[in-house]
């Protein structure tokens, strides 16, 4: 993080300071509010630039946009490559669309009214197992087995605890589950434990803005890691954000979980989280619960800004750069006990 630049009024190098501020912007025609950091010279209070923290103002802007006007994100057509094991161009040929189409959307150009309702549909592997079976011969031979070996994944399988196929369990499944390592806390990416862990903080909380939970899911599965020096809660892997540590793909992980474990309200502020399932504590081995407790016990009732403050100010945020994802190693410097 830049903690100085220049400033064009006091005619040197200054110190900045750092605001959250709530920003409307209009973009195509739409309003959208977006919380995001100006920097101010410490000295005569003038507002200044820092190329990076525009940068990433920019990004939360276009990340608001989308999220308002349901547009998938640049990490949620990530995902989607991911979950089909499938490259941009591939995806593209298999569409009929131009070939570099996707790879402009990766790089953030906004997809058109008619691609952006295409690939979201397509996050439904039934969908896009139509689309294969039907145009598989557009792939090469290699891209077409990477491509039928991930659907086949897909389509087999299966949660214990649901009764029927759910593409959009399978689609997070696929896109968080990797081998255990240090960024997930050596530990299986699970579902049941997440949604419950979500719906806990929610109800806890009588409903809890995504910014909160991000960081409320960071410290349950951090401390869970301290305690036991071997394994996480959720077994997501988490980035260090502009506002403190975010679970990878968090719009991703509750636009999924939307409208059938929880519901997302844009207040105006931001987007907050209420249950719609029950809480089950049976999920959770009393340890676990006691994670659970402690994180709301300390967190209860705390603004989303007091607890980015506050997140920080853990070693695990300040020695890790913007967009890196963070280690379990620093769960032993976790402020919580
Ligand atoms: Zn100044």
């Amino acid at each position: 993080m830049m903690d100085a630049t220049y400033c064009y009024l006091c005619d040197q190098t200054v110190e900045v300071e750092l605001k959250e501020e709530e920003e409307v912007h209009v973009i195509r025609g739409t309003s959208v509010h977006c919380e995001v950091d100006n920097a101010y010279c410490r000295h005569c209070g003038n507002q200044v630039y820092i190329p990076e923290i525009n940068d990433r103002n920019l990004d939360m802007i276009d990340n608001a946009y989308r999220n308002q006007n349901s547009i998938m994100t640049k990490l949620e057509i990530e995902g989607l490559l991911k979950q089909y094991d499938i490259g941009a161009k591939p995806l593209a040929a298999l569409l009929g669309w131009g070939e570099v189409t996707i790879i402009r959307y990766l790089k953030g150009q906004i997809p058109d009214r008619a691609h952006n309702e295409t690939l979201k549909r397509l996050q439904d592997p039934e969908v896009f197992g139509t689309l294969f079976e039907k145009d598989q011969d557009k792939l090469t031979s290699t891209a077409k087995k990477k491509t039928a070996a991930a659907l086949q994944a897909l389509m087999s399988s299966h949660q214990p605890a649901l009764n029927k196929f759910d593409s959009r369990v399978s689609s997070l499944l696929n896109v968080y589950s990797n081998q255990p390592d240090e960024f997930n806390g050596f530990t299986d990416f699970n579902l049941q434990k997440l949604i419950q862990t979500i719906v806990y903080f929610a109800v806890m909380e009588n409903g809890i803005y995504k910014t909160k939970m991000n960081k409320l899911l960071w410290y349950a599965d951090m401390l869970r890691y301290k305690r036991t020096g071997y394994t996480s809660l959720t077994g997501l892997s988490y980035k260090h954000n502009f506002h403190g540590p975010t679970p990878h793909y968090f719009s991703y992980l509750y636009g999924s979980l939307e409208d059938v474990d929880i519901t997302l309200t844009d207040d105006g502020l931001g987007e907050y989280i209420n249950p719609l399932v029950d809480f089950t504590p049976n999920v959770f081995s009393n340890e676990e619960k006691q994670v659970l407790d402690t994180v709301i016990a300390t967190f209860r009732n705390w603004s989303a800004q007091r607890i980015s403050e506050y997140s920080h100010h853990e070693k695990a945020y300040r020695e890790n750069d913007h967009s890196d994802f963070i280690s379990f190693s620093y769960a032993r410097d976790l402020s919580l006990v």
